[in-house]
């Protein structure tokens, strides 16, 4: 049987983190972020991926057909064979009941839906928050604030919004956001939508018993050991 878990929480509750840890714990399962895939498809220039590319700028969801196809191709890489961890997928009813499909078909079956809880404006925070170096260091401009140079410099035309310089104090390393980070009203969305289409999804896989809720307002440290409880028991 493989380990196939799903991760669930906002924008900024430290999924990604999570599931680095996952990943290195429970044998290599690689991590699936369907936001991830659709960024990687930013560099093609067909139809569908010029408007994902727009529906992501908007922070509106993109369909679920064209979604769940995007992860039947990644669940067919030989890396996933022994299980993976979702994150950001499932985010509907639908895509929910089109992956238990998909797993039934080979023998196998969600683990559990690990629900990562924090409060809204400190999700909204670590996102808005949120930049990386070049060499992939992540950084947050507001809990890592004594560590960086920040500014907010006037927009070349005097356009809203003031656009974000910063840059690590030790060693000069200029930082850069996520562009859908970078734009307030697309993470507001966002948190807007997951509100919006969690309860479904949390009612879903309530019934089954496979929801596991873990407080994501701690220490990373102390976040990883109440989701190692989880998988553990859930093996
Ligand atoms: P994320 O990095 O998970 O916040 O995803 C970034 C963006 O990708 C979202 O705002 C959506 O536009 C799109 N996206 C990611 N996952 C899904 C999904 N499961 N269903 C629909 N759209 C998604």
């Amino acid at each position: 049987m493989g380990l196939y878990i799903i991760l669930m929480g906002v924008q900024g509750s430290g999924k990604g983190t999570q599931a680095g840890y996952i990943t290195q714990n429970y044998g290599g399962i690689p991590q699936i972020s369907t936001g991830d895939l659709f960024r990687a498809m930013k560099t093609r220039t067909d139809d569908l991926a010029k408007q994902i590319q727009q529906l992501m700028a908007e922070g509106k969801l993109i369909d679920d057909d064209t979604t769940n196809k995007v992860v039947e191709d990644r669940l067919q890489q030989p890396d996933a064979a022994n299980g993976a961890i979702f994150d950001g997928f499932p985010r509907t009813p639908y895509q929910a009941q089109w992956l238990e499909n998909y797993l039934a078909k080979k023998g196998e079956k969600i683990a559990a839906v690990v629900l990562m809880e924090i409060n809204l404006y400190d999700a909204f925070r670590r996102a808005f928050g949120r930049v990386t170096s070049p060499s992939g260091q992540g950084y947050n401009i507001y809990t890592d604030a004594e560590n960086l140079d920040i500014k907010w410099i006037e927009h070349p035309e005097k356009l809203f919004p003031p656009r974000l310089e910063a840059t690590v104090k030790a060693t000069g390393e200029k930082l850069v956001r996520r562009p859908d980070d970078a734009h307030a009203d697309a993470i507001i969305k966002r948190i807007d939508i997951f509100k919006k289409t969690t309860q479904p999804l949390i009612d879903y896989f309530s019934g089954k018993g496979l929801v596991k809720t873990v407080n994501a307002d701690q220490t990373v440290e102390a976040v990883t050991a109440d989701i190692k409880k989880i998988l553990d028991a859930a093996k």
